[in-house]
């Protein structure tokens, strides 16, 4: 962002949006403000690389997001917590998305044995725990970027442990199907992977040339390294 003071190139970015989805669709906003009906519960890294609506290609209202440094779902987080809550008993979302995303800095501090002072240590304790338990797979890894994507991974898989084992979740899973994901986010690519993890193990979500991602508003279809969308 080349602007002088990006706060005000935001408010006049923003102001240039608003006017277009108006002028594209008049009931746009007039939907949005007679309340919400998201049916996914995205729960993802506060990286600025990884807005959860722009690279699901969605729009306001399809997501309901809790968004946290490296993606840590802990049980005892009331703020983790009341967002599940709500998005699930209350909006009653049907998928539950956890999503780690490469080049993570929560992920590289913690590979690179970095102290980041103050309450970052504390938060990201968990990921050090992690490290721990896995120090012989991740000292194989020499590539540090690449030992930052494994351990994100790894964080994402011990987040669904979590996620499974919450009394919310496992209630909506067995009363009306809900669906637990653990996703990554290759920034380097774009493109969002289905880890297999949660409620069904090794259905792959999005990747490679052909392959379709549908939203409730619009319909992403891949092919041949190009995105085009069909609003249905
Ligand atoms: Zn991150």
């Amino acid at each position: 962002m080349a602007q002088e003071d990006s706060f005000l190139y935001a408010l006049s970015s923003n102001n240039a949006w608003a006017g277009y989805k108006a002028h594209q669709n008049p009931n746009f906003f007039p939907k949005l403000a007679s309340g919400q009906a998201p049916q996914i519960l995205w729960l993802g890294c506060s990286d600025s690389r990884c807005p959860e609506t722009t690279i699901l290609g969605l729009q306001p209202g399809d997501v309901f997001v809790h968004r946290c440094i490296a993606n840590i779902v802990s049980a005892t987080d009331i703020n983790t917590s009341a967002a599940i809550e709500f998005a699930v008993a209350h909006l009653r979302v049907a998928h539950v998305v956890l999503c780690g995303h490469s080049a993570c800095g929560g992920a590289l501090a913690t590979v690179g044995r970095a102290r980041l002072g103050g309450v970052l240590d504390t938060w990201l304790t968990p990921l050090r725990a992690i490290h721990a338990a896995h120090e012989e797979e991740l000292a194989g890894i020499k590539d540090e970027g690449a030992r930052a994507v494994r351990i994100a991974e790894l964080n994402v898989e011990a987040g669904v442990a979590v996620l499974m084992a919450n009394g919310v979740v496992q209630d909506a899973v067995r009363e009306r199907g809900l669906e637990v994901h653990g996703c990554f986010f290759d920034l380097a690519s774009g493109r969002i992977r289905d880890l297999g993890f949660g409620t069904k193990r090794g259905v792959r979500v999005a990747g490679g040339n052909g392959e379709e991602v549908r939203g409730r508003h619009a319909q992403l279809v891949f092919r041949g390294g190009n995105a085009s969308m069909a609003v249905r």
